[in-house]
């Protein structure tokens, strides 16, 4: 409700709704009245979407920083609970996609938890657990040098076929604090063909136009990149950030979908039961069609090209 404009009528009707609930529970016996007062919720929750309604593909993420504020051998510990929390929640809900970047965070669990990467092995097979981004780890872009970068991509695909069979063709950077003008053409030359980041949205000088746009390198070569409007790689799926990457996409006259990574990020986690079930009740509700699942590749119509070289410093 919090999230919807003042003068929506959507949002006077929940509420309305929760006004109804609230009378009817009574706060001496919850137990006895729970059930009438969701009875009250339930008409404004099975609302759907609007037709035009802006769509998200609610992708499960942990964006796990290789070298932060713990020691190594911390990050690999996280690395194992946070994939074993997913592998869980796959066993529970068989729409839930995770994706998850980083040749050398995957190569630390073959070599310290064996049974735990032959499990992922599996979900990989399906298409559930998803390596992406295709590097060594999420580097820097102005720092390393061409050849530094170049060896990101052949080191990082050369692990990821070797081990799973697949072939990322993005480049994942939703943390990373620069983007080199040449990497449009070290993409392409690795064989990717998207580019994905929101680093861009954590600026206090200027905001970048697009979200959804061709990316035009120093050599004239061309990738389709993605920017989330929900300017996070850790979102909760929470009213407020479905509600802010609708408001904030750039690119409406273009396209209709954005791509929401979830899921505790940073230090690891990633998604939760609770989230996973925000998702379900958001799925076609609240004018967000969150968590339907969407070509997150789809290309808007006539994508703006843009040329970008970007530093972020502290
Ligand atoms: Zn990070």
């Amino acid at each position: 409700m919090t999230a919807l404009p003042v003068e929506d009528a959507r949002r006077h009707d929940i509420l309305h709704a929760l006004q109804r609930m609230i009378d009817a529970v009574d706060p001496r016996d919850v137990a006895g009245t729970a059930a009438a007062g969701r009875a009250e919720l339930a008409e404004v929750l099975a609302s759907s979407a609007t037709a035009s309604a802006h769509r998200v593909a609610a992708v499960g993420h942990a964006h796990i920083d290789s070298a932060w504020l713990w020691p190594l051998r911390e990050t690999v510990r996280k690395c194992a609970r946070t994939f074993s929390n997913v592998l869980q929640l796959m066993d529970e809900d068989p729409d839930f996609v995770f994706a998850c970047s980083s040749a050398q965070q995957f190569a630390c669990i073959q070599r310290d938890y064996p049974e735990l990467f032959e499990r992922i092995r599996a979900r990989v097979r399906e298409g559930r657990f998803v390596p992406v981004g295709g590097m060594w780890v999420e580097s820097d872009t102005n720092m390393p040098g061409g050849e530094a970068m170049a060896r990101q991509f052949v080191a990082g695909k050369r692990f990821f076929l070797d081990r799973f069979g697949v072939e990322p063709r993005e480049v994942w950077l939703p943390d990373s604090f620069g983007y080199s003008a040449a990497m449009p053409q070290l993409l392409a030359a690795a064989g990717s063909r998207w580019f994905l980041t929101q680093k861009i949205s954590w600026n206090e000088t200027n905001r970048m136009p697009p979200h959804s746009f061709l990316w035009e390198g120093i050599d004239g070569t061309r990738v389709f990149t993605h920017f989330p409007p929900v300017d996070s790689y850790s979102s909760d799926l929470s009213a407020a950030d479905l509600a802010r990457a609708e408001r904030q996409y750039a690119d409406k006259r273009h396209a209709v979908s954005s791509l929401v990574p979830f899921g505790w990020g940073d230090g690891g986690g990633g998604p939760t039961r609770e989230m996973i079930a925000q998702a379900r009740s958001m799925q076609s509700r609240l004018r967000g069609e969150a968590a339907e699942v969407e070509d997150v590749h789809s290309h808007p119509a006539e994508p703006r090209i843009w040329r970008l070289s970007y530093t972020q410093a502290f």
